[in-house]
């Protein structure tokens, strides 16, 4: 089965992540095959909206950790993450410049959003121009309590606030998708029942611009956001971020003998908060 799905309705393409018994937690073969789905149909002149969007109960539970930090599903990668090093240039070309390509892909972008939203879930979400919950979406970034420092690109103070930023990594908590909506990290909820179709709806909507005034438009925005300092923010924090994984504290919390039933890790991971 493959981890990427894509499908063309009219001028959308949709790109579904499809690792529906993992809720679409993110392996290799997935990120790889991410970005090469977006560049597929970036390519395309007849694409003029890009959705992305999550088979089964959720949009996407983050990294798989199995591979990371508890097992061998992958394992070269386990064993290129055993050094600062390996692990820098990982997260950096996986991770870091992965997400960054989905940012700055020249069309519109819906991430259509609907469960689980986690971490590096979120992190992947918000890389497009408008978010699109279902009522069950729940987003969340927990990552600080297993001793990481958020994850790869800081997407939070960029999108809440640095106020309700800080609240999301310092307690982890969930937010609904009517929380999303009101802080303005989404920017619809609809019933889970009506989510493609209303998804759909508005791609279709914007599929119809003139595209060359869409691309510029998005191109504007993140233009603005490049001078409001955002990717010199993110750099920074990518290496902050790699400072935290290289400490004693999180080699520790993330040792074999700690992870090595990674459920039970979890569990403990959310239980003392
Ligand atoms: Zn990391």
């Amino acid at each position: 089965m493959s981890t990427i799905e894509t499908e063309r309705r009219g001028n959308v393409a949709r790109i579904w992540l499809n690792r529906p018994k993992q809720h679409n937690a993110q392996n290799e073969e997935m990120i790889y095959a991410l970005d090469a789905a977006f560049a597929e149909a970036t390519a395309d002149d007849d694409v003029r909206v890009i959705v992305l969007a999550g088979r089964g109960r959720s949009f996407s539970s983050g990294h798989d950790l199995s591979r990371t930090v508890g097992g061998t599903s992958e394992a070269d990668i386990a064993e290129l993450r055993k050094t600062t090093e390996g692990r820098l240039h990982h997260e950096r070309t996986s991770y870091f410049d992965k997400c960054l390509a989905i940012r700055n892909c020249p069309k519109p972008t819906i991430a259509q959003v609907h469960g689980h939203c986690i971490a590096a879930g979120l992190m992947l979400a918000c890389m497009c121009d408008l978010i699109i919950a279902g009522e069950s979406a729940k987003f969340s970034n927990p990552v600080v309590r297993m001793g990481a420092i958020g994850v790869e690109v800081f997407v939070e103070p960029w999108e809440v606030g640095v106020r309700k930023a800080k609240e999301m990594l310092f307690l982890g908590d969930v937010l609904t998708a009517e929380d999303a909506k009101h802080l303005g990290l989404a920017n619809r909820v609809y019933p889970d029942e009506d989510l493609d179709r209303e998804v759909d709806h508005l791609a279709e909507r914007i599929s119809k611009l003139p595209p060359m005034a869409a691309r510029l438009t998005k191109e504007s925005f993140n233009a603005t956001l490049q001078t409001m300092g955002q990717l010199a923010s993110w750099h920074s924090h990518f290496m902050i971020h790699q400072v935290g994984h290289a400490t004693d504290e999180y080699q520790q919390i993330i040792s074999p003998a700690n992870t090595g039933d990674l459920k039970a890790f979890l569990e403990r991971r959310d239980a003392a908060h």
